[in-house]
């Protein structure tokens, strides 16, 4: 993939986010600084997802278990938000069946 083409995805993923925020009633006030002028960076989602690592009782982690989430960044006082990713596939899979 050239730099257009990754451009032209970035776009599309960042208008799902933007939709998907929109039909899921996320506010974009953050809940930190109760900003809403300055708006959120998205962390994009692919090829590298940010996750949470799962760990075992013992506390270490267990290698290769994660939840894959699709995160923004308040764009005034840093504050990441985390959504779980599956539920933003599951939302873009029944939009796209519809
Ligand atoms: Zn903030």
């Amino acid at each position: 993939m050239d730099d257009l083409e990754q451009a032209d995805q970035d776009d599309k993923i960042l208008a799902d986010v933007a939709t998907f925020m929109h039909d899921k009633g996320v506010t974009l006030k953050c809940s930190m600084c109760d900003q809403t002028e300055a708006g959120w960076a998205v962390y994009a989602p692919y090829p590298y997802t940010p996750t949470i690592p799962f760990g075992n009782k013992k506390g270490t982690l267990v290698i290769g278990d994660v939840v894959p989430t699709l995160s923004a960044r308040c764009r005034n006082c840093g504050f990441i938000r985390m959504f779980d990713m599956e539920v933003f596939e599951e939302w873009r899979a029944n939009r796209d069946a519809a």
